[in-house]
Parts: C-alpha cells; structure tokens; sequence
C-alpha cells in the first residue's frame, strides 16, 4: 500500500446526487430510488479510484448532506425535537439538516457554519444535557459493507471525536468534558464493528487540530485517544489532519498509538519542520499530503519528489492527498470550451488520482518514472499566464500615498455631513433587490441567445425605473440601482475583468445539494472597460436622493476564486484592487457620490491560527481595499458591508479599511458586537442590520423601533446608519417591501423623539 486520498467529491460526476436528493425531497421520487442512484454514485467513485490505481480507498467520505452531521447521526448526537418528529432515520437526517414543515408542525434546521478555511459549509452538531452519546447508526458499516462486496481496498472515513467537540454546538450549560467518556465508548464500539468486518483502516478525521491547541485542548485531545486507541483491536488507525499543521500537539500525537499520521504538506507549510526536527516515529507510516486537495493546478513532480526526499524520516510514506478532494470539481476532462493551454494546467479530482498514482510510480522508481517527470516539467516550464507589463509597472510604483485616502475619515466625516446633508439615521439597502423569476429568466434568454443584448438591457433598465420609483415611495434615503443585471457577486466581477477563465462543470459542494462554480485567476487582472458605471447612471438620473454605486471588493472576489500558485496572495488581490479602483474612480467621474465596496468574504477567511491573522492576511487584505477607494475626493462616501458580524476579534483591523461607513449583519447576534465596537472606540459609521433577510419573517414596525432605540443608547446617533444585514436577492418582493415600510417608519418615529 503506497497511495490513497483523504476524501472524494459526493455529489457525483454531473451533480446526480444534487438533483435526485431534490427530487427525494419534492416526493418526485422514493427513498429507495434516492438510495440506488448513491449507490451507483459511490460505486463509480471506488472503481474510478481503483482505476487511478489508488490503493486504499476512503469509504464513508460519501454524504447526503455533510460528514459530521453523518458522524453526530452514527453516534445519537440528534436533538430530541428531531427525533419526536418520528421520521424514518434518512428523513430525520434531512430535517436536521434542513429543517422539517409539516402543517402547523416546523422545526427548525441546525446551524450551518464554514468549514475551516474553505467554502463548503457543514452542519453543527448540537449536545444538550439529553444528549446519549452511543454507537446508533449503520450507514458507515453499510458502506464498508458495498465496498468490500466490490472489492474495493477500503479506508473507513469519520471524523473525529476532537473535531466534533470543537465544531459542536453546547446548550444547557453542557461542556465538552461531559462527552469524553461517552464519546471514547461509541469510537471503541465503531473500531468493535470495524474489526468484525475485517476493515484494514480507520481514518479518523482531526482537522481542528490545525486551530489554536491549548494546553486544556490537549488534554482533551489525549483523553479521547488513550481511551480510543485502547480498544483498536486489529484496525489500524490513522489521524489524518488538514488545512494546515499541528505544531501546538505534534509531540502528543506522535506518542500516542495510531499506525499513521496524515499531515497536509500543502496548506502545513510548518509540518515537514515538525518531523525533520522532531523527528517521526519509524514504526508509524507518514501519510504525505502532497497533492493539493484545494486548489486546480497541476502538481510539480520535480518539487514534490525533491520535497519527500529532502524529508528525514524512516518511517514508511504513503503519497496522498492535503485535504478531502471534495473541494475540487469532478474532471478538468469536462471542460471543453477552455483553450489547451489553460486545460492543460488543471487537475480537478480525476486528474489529481493520477497525479498520485504517478507521483507515486516516479518516488519508488526514479529511472522509470524519468519520462512522466519529464513530461510533467516541461508544462511548467511552457506554462504562459497571459502577462500584462502595464499592471506590473503600476504594482513596482505604488507608496504609501496609494494607500492612504486624505483627509483624515473625521474631516472626511464633516465634509459628507455637508455635501449629503441626510437625515439623522439614514435609511439604505444593502444593494441587490429580490431577484424574481422574470430576472433570472431574462438573463437565462440572453446566454441562449434568444433575446438581443438591448432587449436584455431594456428589461433591466424597466426593473430600475420600477425599483428606484418604489424605494422613493417607501421614503428610503440612499437609494440603489438593484443589482438585477448579476446572477453572483463574484463571477459579476470576474467575468468583466481581465485575467479570469470560467469553467462549465467545474462545481464544488458549498453545502448540501448547492453548488459553487468558482472562477479560476489565470492571467494578470485589469479592467478593460467600465462594469457597473451604466447602470448606477442610468439609476441616478431617475432620481434627486442619492444613488450607491455598488461593487464587489477584491479580497472577496480573491477568496471566491481558486487562486494561482506561481504569484503570492498579495499580488493578485493587488490587482484586482487596482482594477476595482478605475471603476471606483470612473463612477465618482460620472457623479456617483457614494460607493459600497462589499466585502463578505473579509473576515471569514482570516487563518486558522490567530498568530497568522495579520502576518498571513489582514496585512495585504486591508490594504488591499484601501487602494480601491484612495483616490476619491473627500466629499465620496465610501460604504464597505459585511454578512458575518463575528469581526469583534478584528474590530482594529475593519476600522483600518478606513470605509467611512460599514453595514453588517446584526439582528441575529442580539448587537453584542455593538458593545464591542463601542469599547474599541471604533470610528467608522456603522449601519447594523435591523432585519434578517435570512429568514422569511417580517419584522414588525414595533420591533424594529425598538431596536433603532436601543442601538442610539449604545453609539453615538451621528454614526448610525438604518439598514437590513444584507442583500434581498433572495427575499420575494412582497416580503423586501413589506419590511423596508416597517424599517422606515419606525427610523422617522425614533427620528421625531430625538
Ligand atoms: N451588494 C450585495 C447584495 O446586496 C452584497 C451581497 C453579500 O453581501 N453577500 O446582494
Ligand atoms: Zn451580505
């Protein structure tokens, strides 16, 4: 055994699980139809392993919605409100993860969070003090059992008790120590079933060994494994760690019983240090992640081969993956509309399994790998990104000066006070406006070609003569053009810019049945002509009451895409910066005062180590948007809005952007960042979101008075700005228009009183 991977994609070669589990949850088809087409999905991947020439397959990698919430289900974490609901296990299962309707009976879904560093999003387990931890399910034995009757070589796959506390969520005073024992009971008791099924493996996943590891964390983590790998019988067990390295515990795990570690040499830049220094025990195998489980490019043999060798370890390796493949598309194969040239360079999961196997074939055979390495090397040597001098030259030129907008944002504050004059409390949107049906149609027409371009731009021109004239009736102060012209904040941008390449199929699961379509940076980044001038001008002349210009920012549109390899963060994020700031510049030339740079991505792809934030990120992220809007007069207004609130620990850093005003998401977190910001003495004018848009509920008038009220006793009334938490893209009109009425009266009624 010399090759395996961490994970494979689950929702099948062209998303067949994607849309049988819809159809499963619209009673278009029946539980056992949904349970054949994942078997023939799970089949198809264990013999494309196979044929990749994979010797230990992972198995129980496979999901119908998330792998931890199938870890909490194997092992009863299932609040009981589920269970009252009497379901079959599977539908159980899907009410967990989606929440549950019937009649008058609903029940509410878990949480869903990010998933580490990475775009796919996975449901959090929830412990109460009822919670009876215990082996219950049979769906990863199952597997083992398909498997193994197809001879397939199998790796079981769960992740592990450490990952699932820290992901957990804790309720009635609860705490993970309360589940130590319970939990090294139900591992002990999946290694009993393992062992009588004649499993070779268990794989148990620890990414959150890659956080912060204190010293009461270890314990924790020690405690569960010396219970655990009391009882392993004659299954082999592997810990297998991703997104990054295990520094603060790599002594304990090395120590301790398993017969692999699996550490990502990729996103770990610090784990090879860790075993030339520390050593690495002998009588363990080294699972190597050297393939890259995150990201499209083509692996360098060359550099990887010279990496393992330069390795000091006696110890056996096995060539695998950094991370599950779950987070690449399917096959580069599919794409056929994308030039060789740029084709050539992409491994999607189909071509990383081959990577490994070859990688694999060069390590042990130099002289018979000589060709494949070769042939590998010249791709690279051949490799040409399309290179633009300009964009270079005006990177080489850039000083402080670029990154450093003047006057000061409290003399810039004064000076908009003037130019706006706006009510206290300004009411605004966040930008996008709900996207009904006849929108998406109308793009959908113009990508078939069945209506002109005009006609597509007539249609939506009509939409912001009818959204501008009902945000004015409603008696909103900033008003917005509405965003119906994007089908994502992302591909928007990227399809204008220069640089970008767009795949067909390149889907990864973002959670449950949804998918992304990320686009891929592939040259230098310019803008080559105006993207969203058209539409703010055309929206500002309908009306007297100003008009935000909205765009996305470029640390969100950098985290959105897969990145290159060859250039470092910093550069690519500084040219989509320089891009974004012709366009910021060009709307200020054409009258658009105020300008919103979204950036939802900001804060949660900060490291996964505190100690990296700002070495890392924060210090070329921040200001990588200040160079966006630097240049504009002092009378502009820049807006910046952010979905997740949880910036409390940043707060330093947002002010940093030096936006002169930050919408964010609020009216969930019950305003405790509010209290944080406040002791910070945070400068930028906040717009805290009085209104879920996340939830079909409208808010009451009442309500959100109430909440304009007590925000004005937290901050000061001249800093604060009245608005939802976020776009109402998603919202039906009745709802968005509804609740924006509410969200302006009550604004003039706190407005009369103060
Ligand atoms: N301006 C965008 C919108 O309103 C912001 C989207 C987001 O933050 N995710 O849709
Ligand atoms: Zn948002």
């Amino acid at each position: 055994m010399t090759t395996t991977i961490i994970g494979f994609p689950r929702i099948g070669h062209h998303r067949e699980l994607k849309f049988a589990t819809e159809h499963y949850w619209k009673n278009k088809i029946d539980q056992d139809e949904l349970l054949n087409t994942a078997a023939t999905i799970k089949a198809n991947h264990w013999q494309a392993q196979k044929d990749a020439g994979i010797d230990l397959i992972p198995v129980g990698d496979f999901s119908f919605f998330d792998g931890v919430l199938d870890t909490a289900n194997l092992l009863n974490i299932v609040p009981k409100r589920y269970k009252q609901l009497n379901l079959s296990p599977l539908d159980e299962y899907f009410a967990q993860a989606r929440g549950f309707q019937q009649g008058t009976e609903t029940v509410k879904a878990l949480p869903m969070k990010k998933w580490f560093n990475t775009n796919y999003h996975y449901i959090v387990p929830e412990f109460s003090k009822g919670t009876d931890v215990k082996l219950v399910g049979t769906k990863l034995f199952d597997e083992i059992q398909e498997a193994l009757q197809q001879g397939v070589n199998a790796k079981s796959v769960i992740t592990g008790p450490y990952t699932l506390l820290k992901l957990s969520r804790f309720i009635d005073s609860t705490k993970p120590a309360d589940f130590v024992d319970a939990l090294v009971t139900a591992y002990a008791q999946v290694l009993q079933r393992l062992n009588k099924q004649g499993v070779q493996w268990l794989q148990i996943d620890e990414p959150a060994l890659s956080f912060d590891v204190d010293s009461a964390d270890k314990n924790l983590f020690d405690k569960l494994y010396q219970g655990i790998l009391a009882t392993k019988g004659s299954v082999k067990v592997l810990l297998q760690n991703y997104f990054g390295d295990i520094r603060d515990i790599y002594n304990d795990v090395t120590s301790l019983d398993f017969d692999g570690i699996g550490l990502d040499f990729v996103e770990g830049k610090y784990n090879a240090q860790l075993v030339n220094q520390n050593g690495f025990p002998a009588d363990k195998i080294l699972f190597a992640g050297i393939v890259n489980g995150k990201n499209i490019w083509r692996n360098h043999y060359a550099t990887t081969l010279a990496f393992l060798n330069q390795l000091n370890t006696d110890a056996k390796i096995v060539l695998s993956t950094s991370a599950s493949l779950l987070h690449v598309p399917y096959s580069a194969a599919d794409e056929t509309k994308l030039p060789s040239d740029v084709k050539q360079h992409l491994a999607f999961a189909i071509e990383k399994l081959a990577e490994v196997k070859e990688l694999d074939s060069i390590y042990h055979d130099e002289t018979a790998g000589q060709a494949a390495l070769a042939k590998n090397d010249a791709l690279f040597k051949n490799v040409k990104h399309p290179y633009k001098q300009t964009v270079h030259d005006r990177i080489a030129k850039l000083t402080d000066a670029d990154y450093t907008r003047l006057p000061i944002r409290s003399e810039r504050e004064k000076i908009q006070k003037q130019e706006f004059n706006l009510p206290i409390l300004p009411t605004t949107t966040i930008g996008s406006f709900p996207q009904t049906k006849d929108v998406r149609q109308n793009r959908s027409k113009l990508r078939k070609g069945e209506i002109t371009r005009e006609e597509y731009d007539q249609f939506n021109e009509d939409k912001i003569r009818r959204i501008i004239k009902i945000q004015e009736d409603l008696g909103l102060d900033v008003l917005v053009h509405g965003e119906y012209e994007r089908n994502d904040m992302v591909e928007y941008f990227g399809e204008k810019l220069d640089g970008f390449v767009f795949t067909q199929n390149g889907w990864v699961q973002s959670y449950g049945t949804r998918g992304v379509k990320p686009p891929i940076i592939w040259g230098d980044i310019n803008r080559t002509a105006p993207i969203t001038v058209k539409a703010s001008v055309f929206a500002k002349n309908l009306t007297d009451k100003p008009v935000k210009g909205m765009l996305t920012g470029p640390v969100t549109i950098f985290n959105w895409s897969f990145p290159r390899e060859d250039v470092t963060p910093k550069e690519s994020v500084t040219q989509i910066a320089l891009a974004l700031q012709d366009e910021v510049l060009d709307l200020e030339k054409n009258d658009i005062k105020i300008i919103q740079i979204d950036e939802p991505a900001l804060r949660e792809n900060l490291p996964l180590r505190k100690s990296n934030w700002y070495s890392e990120y924060l210090d070329w992220a921040v200001p990588a948007f200040r160079l966006v809007h630097s240049k504009v007069q002092p009378s502009t207004q820049i807006h910046t809005h952010m979905c997740y609130s949880e910036f409390g620990d940043i707060i330093k850093a947002i002010d940093a952007l030096d936006a002169d005003v930050i919408s964010f998401e609020a009216s969930r977190a019950d305003f405790t960042l509010i209290d944080q910001l406040v002791a910070a003495n945070f400068q930028t004018e906040v717009g805290p979101g009085v209104y879920d848009i996340h939830s079909p509920r409208i808010p009451s008038e009442q309500e959100v008075e109430d909440l304009i009220k007590q925000l004005v006793t937290k901050l000061p009334v001249e800093k604060v700005w009245i608005n939802p938490d976020c776009g109402l893209k998603t919202r039906s009109e009745d709802e968005a228009f509804e609740s924006l009425r509410n969200i302006v009266n009550a604004t003039k009624k706190v407005r009369s009183v103060i």
